[in-house]
């Protein structure tokens, strides 16, 4: 929507008018000449000039406002510009900017605190990293050093960041380019059961032959090599898979049985996408090391950890641990990682996201698979909701293949322009629309922006077979 009265603050703190046609071709210039692009082509993309944020909208320099359905990369739990993440971080600046991690912090210890206490309860140690991939790969480190073996077991449909052992864990096509990384990495299938891939009938159906597969997998394998089992507690990028009742404490158990270290990776689940500040909350089980990123300061500035049981974290009591980084546990980050807690606490945002999941998005979406023949399911918990589009509902047929790129995911880019012309910007993954707004989303902006996705499928419903 054009709102022409809107303004930004430009970089010495004066106020301009959007739009700003001279600045939108500044940035543009600057970031097509010099900046280098995740996941890209380089010469075929065309990121869009952003001009300021606010709450659950962002603005481009033309004056467009886009409500923010995907939370940047599922990381804006609080939204854009929250005044308490911004002056907690302006306060920090002014009083002691940074400090090494050997050295004792007042914010540092506080967050870590705050972390172990709404984490299970063995959990109650935290180490600091820049963000998930590294909390990843120190996780694997801590087992590997811990058990004394070197496998790894992880999730096909997982993704576990882009650095080099975090990239060999992930089961998803970002893998393949990046081979061979860390060979001792073997992944298994976990449930689905929209594509059982057991030929599962029922969710209990999925559960038992999903983990007798683990279990397979881990006597194939050889146990005496695992040192790990890491997978996503809710899978996200590769689609919302909320597992199945049972799964999670089958893992724990097979996990416990071949004295395997369970790693949760809830980078992106963690710190109330689901309305828990850990999303093993809601499943009730414990894993021995639970790896976070993202919402735990909303992205304000780099932070990424690892939250340990006593019995890994006791093992390097005596035994130093080796590894280490610069900034881990970086003030600047840790101060709006303690003021997230606050807000959280004062604001109820762990009720709202509950509320708003079960009140507003489950029921909406349920109305918007009813009369959409190219949704296949929906799916979800709290604020983080999958739609998953199919060009043939009786056989299921994606509406584009799995790892649809260029001319081949033409059918979701027209959806995806359908949700922009709105005002909403989507979260995409080839056949998948996500729904991951800011927890901090009012509700009369929720039911908008999912107004707009409704009108947008009528353009992929024109594709059904
Ligand atoms: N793990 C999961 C589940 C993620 O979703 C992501 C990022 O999207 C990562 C790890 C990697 O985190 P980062 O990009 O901060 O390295």
């Amino acid at each position: 929507a054009d709102a022409p009265e809107a303004t930004y603050t430009r970089r010495d703190g004066s106020t301009h008018a959007l739009p700003d046609r001279e600045a939108d071709a500044r940035v543009r210039a600057d970031d097509r000449g010099h900046v280098f692009h995740s996941w890209s082509a380089q010469a075929l993309i065309d990121p869009l000039p952003i001009a300021s944020g606010e709450g659950s909208t962002f603005r481009d320099y033309a004056g467009n406002a886009y409500l923010d359905f995907s939370s940047q990369l599922v990381n804006l739990n609080l939204g854009h510009q929250h005044p308490d993440l911004v002056e907690a971080i302006q306060r920090q600046a002014g009083r002691l900017a940074t400090i090494q991690p050997s050295m004792a912090n007042d914010v540092r210890g506080e967050l870590a605190r705050r972390i172990a206490e709404v984490a299970p309860s063995d959990l109650d140690k935290v180490f600091f990293t820049n963000g998930g991939a590294d909390a990843n790969e120190y996780a694997v480190r801590m087992a590997r050093q811990v058990t004394g073996r070197r496998k790894v077991l992880s999730m096909y449909r997982s993704y576990h960041g882009g650095t080099s052992t975090a990239i060999s864990l992930t089961g998803d096509p970002r893998r393949w380019p990046n081979e061979p990384s860390d060979g001792s990495v073997a992944h298994f299938l976990g449930p689905y059961p929209y594509r059982s891939s057991f030929h599962a009938e029922t969710p209990e159906q999925e559960t038992e032959r999903a983990l007798a597969h683990l279990e397979q997998v881990i006597t194939l394998e050889g146990p005496q090599t695992i040192a790990a089992i890491i997978l996503e507690t809710i899978v996200g990028t590769n689609g919302v898979l909320v597992p199945p009742p049972g799964y999670l404490q089958g893992v724990r158990e097979l996990a416990d049985r071949y004295g395997i270290v369970y790693i949760a990776d809830e980078v992106m689940v963690g710190f109330g996408r689901v309305g828990e500040w850990f999303a093993v909350n809601h499943f009730g089980v414990t894993p021995d090391l639970i790896t976070f990123a993202k919402g735990v300061n909303s992205g304000y500035a780099p932070l990424g950890g690892v939250v340990i049981s006593q019995r890994i974290a006791s093992h390097f009591d005596t035994v130093p641990f080796p590894g280490g980084l610069t900034y881990s546990g970086h003030p600047l980050a840790c101060a709006p990682g303690v003021a997230t807690f606050e807000v959280f606490e004062r604001d109820g945002i762990l009720e709202r996201v509950r509320d708003l999941g079960e009140r507003v998005v489950a029921p909406r979406l349920a109305e918007i698979a009813e009369h959409h023949p190219s949704v296949g399911e929906v799916r979800g918990l709290g604020l983080f909701w999958a739609i998953e589009l199919v060009r043939d509902p009786a056989t299921r047929e994606p509406l584009v293949p799995f790892n649809a790129s260029g001319a081949d995911a033409a059918p979701m880019a027209k959806v995806v322009a359908a949700c922009k012309e709105g005002g909403v910007w989507p979260f995409v993954h080839f056949n998948r629309l996500h729904v991951a707004p800011p927890l901090v989303i009012t509700e009369d902006e929720l039911r908008r922006g999912l107004d707009v996705i409704d009108r947008a499928l009528d353009r992929a419903d024109a594709l059904v077979a």
